[in-house]
């Protein structure tokens, strides 16, 4: 909240009207603009990550409007901004994003647990004095286009040289829960031969995965086992059953579901094999978003004529609040490096050089949208 209340001051300061609605979305209205892009990114991160994430996108849209509004040959062209709530799911992933898309019901709402302290979404803004507060819903016609600027949060830009990535579209990401059901027994008395070991039997099926997924993916498609646990859990107890979240993410969707169909198909001759029940059921299913391609093209002129060379086209392999964004409104974003390719950690860090660049070329792209005719 306190973070929420700066914002505000910096936008007041900037000329545009600050207000904070019912779910810790801070926005900046832009009362005198008549063509306006929306744009922005989250301010909170993960716990004890770093300082960029979110935030500096925040910071771009901000001096984007502030900016725009300064220089008298713009007059009437604007940007509103918008610091959304909760994007990295401490609630639910892209709480704020999806409130002003019109996704979040009041019923979700009253759901919503914090994964950390288990606090409820309804107590956590009473507690800030949010309870109560409208919800603002976005309005599609009012803007132009969605904007993000974004620290990249990989490599790829530094492996290739460039200081500059043009998103093509973010990943999409489909998530399962795989559940294997053996036999729980004693690991000294029951012999090898007569074993139901659901561990064994899961650490096999993401071998399996591991081993033909390649065949059917580009070198962008991932795939991550982000939890194993073997239940009992006991050093001289064959596990009875083992659960593990696994997910992949890819732009295309005709890809992810050839994976997601692989996928069955080891699970069937895993089962039709083995000596253990496998399921795995789909979690999530959260579709690629491609970018706007006029917007697109944009940024690449723009950034082509002030640092030529500078930039490259680049799928997301992260989530963004744009994902949800460009359900609603054509949307695009540009991504600044980030050194050793790291984040969600605190020593995320981008050079101050390209952290002005980017903002320079995100400045120059928005007043091109906004200058292009509909
Ligand atoms: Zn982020």
């Amino acid at each position: 909240m306190d973070a929420r209340r700066w914002l505000m001051g910096r936008i007041t300061e900037a000329g545009l009207t600050a207000e904070i609605d019912g779910i810790g979305n801070v926005y900046g209205w832009d009362r005198q603009a008549k063509r306006k892009v929306l744009s922005g990114s989250h301010l909170e991160t993960q716990n004890r990550s770093g300082w960029l994430d979110g935030a500096m996108g925040v910071i771009y849209a901000l001096e984007a409007a502030r900016s725009i509004r300064e220089n008298p040959s713009l007059k009437g062209l604007g940007v509103d901004v918008a610091a959304f709530c909760d994007e990295e799911g401490h609630f639910i992933s892209y709480l704020g994003s999806r409130s002003l898309v019109g996704d979040l019901s009041e019923a979700e709402m009253d759901s919503l647990v914090n994964r950390e302290t288990g606090q409820p979404l309804r107590d956590a803004l009473s507690a800030a004095g949010l309870a109560g507060l409208p919800r603002h819903r976005l309005a599609a016609k009012d803007y132009v286009a969605y904007v993000e600027g974004h620290i990249e949060q990989g490599n790829t830009l530094e492996n290739k040289g460039a200081t500059l990535g043009i998103v093509s579209a973010i990943v999409g990401n489909w998530q399962y829960e795989i559940e294997v059901l053996g036999q729980q027994n004693h690991a000294g008395s029951t012999r090898m031969a007569q074993r139901r070991d659901a561990g064994l039997e899961l650490v096999r099926l993401l071998g399996a995965i591991d081993a033909r997924f390649p065949a059917l993916v580009t070198p962008d498609t991932v795939w991550t086992t982000g939890k194993i646990v073997l239940d009992p859990g006991a050093k001289s107890i064959v596990p009875g059953k083992a659960t593990a979240l696994f997910q992949f993410r890819d732009v295309d969707e005709r890809l992810l579901t050839r994976l997601g169909v692989e996928l069955e198909d080891i699970l069937k001759e895993a089962n039709a094999n083995g000596r253990c029940q496998i399921t795995a059921t789909r979690i999530s299913m959260n579709r690629p978003a491609l970018m706007d391609a006029k917007l697109q093209q944009s940024i690449t002129n723009t950034a082509q004529q002030r640092y030529p060379g500078a930039s490259i086209s680049m799928p997301s392999g992260a989530g963004h609040d744009g994902l949800w964004l460009s359900t609603v409104l054509p949307t695009a974003m540009l991504f600044v490096p980030s050194i050793g390719g790291i984040s969600h950690h605190w020593s995320e860090d981008t050079c101050d050089d390209d952290i002005t660049r980017g903002a320079e070329v995100f400045t120059a792209s928005v007043v091109d949208m906004l200058r292009e005719p509909d």
